[in-house]
């Protein structure tokens, strides 16, 4: 969905070519601001939080089941959408004690999805997490009908289980995960430091 008016000025868009694009643009030669519609992205994070059963020993691994659309019923691993204002790891910290109650801490990146759809381009980051604190929910919730720890028998017999959660969860089952780091870079001048992930040993 292209927008119509500046969300900036709020004047008419008009058109202006941009490298390959024909751009939505504020043309400032008619009044405008110069603001330039550069298409939707989103960027969403989920979290891999891996148990090993006191009991049998098995590694497991926590998921939810939705309980709202889109997908009720459906399977994932705990997560959802980055405010624009936290970064990625406060982000999938904050989703899955949301959706599970557990308190946990992100330690690493394992994975990304992107989909260049024609509405919207979509990102997926997905971590590794320790559990550091928290319990279970035990109850549903608004949002989630249950939560829990699954052995990979389990998780290959979901008929529901979301394609990037499966593929996500057998790897870290079946495999040892390779993270990639969260470093903090100082930043140039008088900018702010940031997080690099970054695959070194
Ligand atoms: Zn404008």
């Amino acid at each position: 969905m292209q927008m119509k008016f500046c969300p900036e000025c709020g004047r008419p868009l008009g058109q202006h070519q941009i490298e390959r694009h024909l751009r939505r643009v504020c043309l400032s030669d008619a009044g405008g601001c110069g603001f330039v519609d550069y298409g939707r992205f989103t960027l969403g994070v989920g979290g891999l939080v891996v148990e090993t059963d006191r009991q049998s020993g098995e590694r497991r691994v926590l998921l939810i089941e939705r309980n709202q659309e889109p997908n009720r019923g459906g399977w994932t691993i705990p997560g959802g959408f980055v405010d624009f204002d936290e970064s990625v790891d406060a982000a999938v910290e904050r989703e899955v004690l949301e959706e599970t109650g557990l308190r946990c801490r992100a330690v690493g990146l394992i994975g990304f999805r992107n989909r260049a759809d024609p509405e919207v381009n979509t990102s997926y980051a997905v971590f590794f997490l320790e559990r550091i604190g928290g319990a279970l929910f035990s109850k549903p919730t608004d949002e989630i009908a249950q939560c829990g720890f699954y052995t990979l028998a389990q998780i290959r017999e979901m008929p529901r289980l979301a394609p990037l959660s499966r593929t996500v969860a057998i790897a870290a089952l079946t495999s040892e995960p390779h993270f990639l780091r969260p470093v903090t870079v100082p930043g140039l001048g008088d900018r702010p430091p940031f997080t690099l992930f970054l695959g070194e040993d």
